[in-house]
């Protein structure tokens, strides 16, 4: 499943996936992740790589 240009660092399209800590998105350009959080709203995480 395809989130078309949702990612909010870069504009690219994200898609959906799931690890032990839940559902999330991750976009394909950049590689940002934003996990979904059951019950709550989405909620925009650092993506994994260190800050630049
Ligand atoms: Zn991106």
């Amino acid at each position: 499943m395809f989130f078309f240009k949702a990612c909010p660092r870069c504009g690219g399209d994200m898609y959906l996936n799931r690890d032990m800590y839940g559902a999330y998105t991750q976009c394909v350009q950049c590689g940002c992740v934003l996990y979904i959080q059951e019950e709550k709203e989405t909620v925009a995480v650092a993506a994994k790589e260190k800050a630049a």
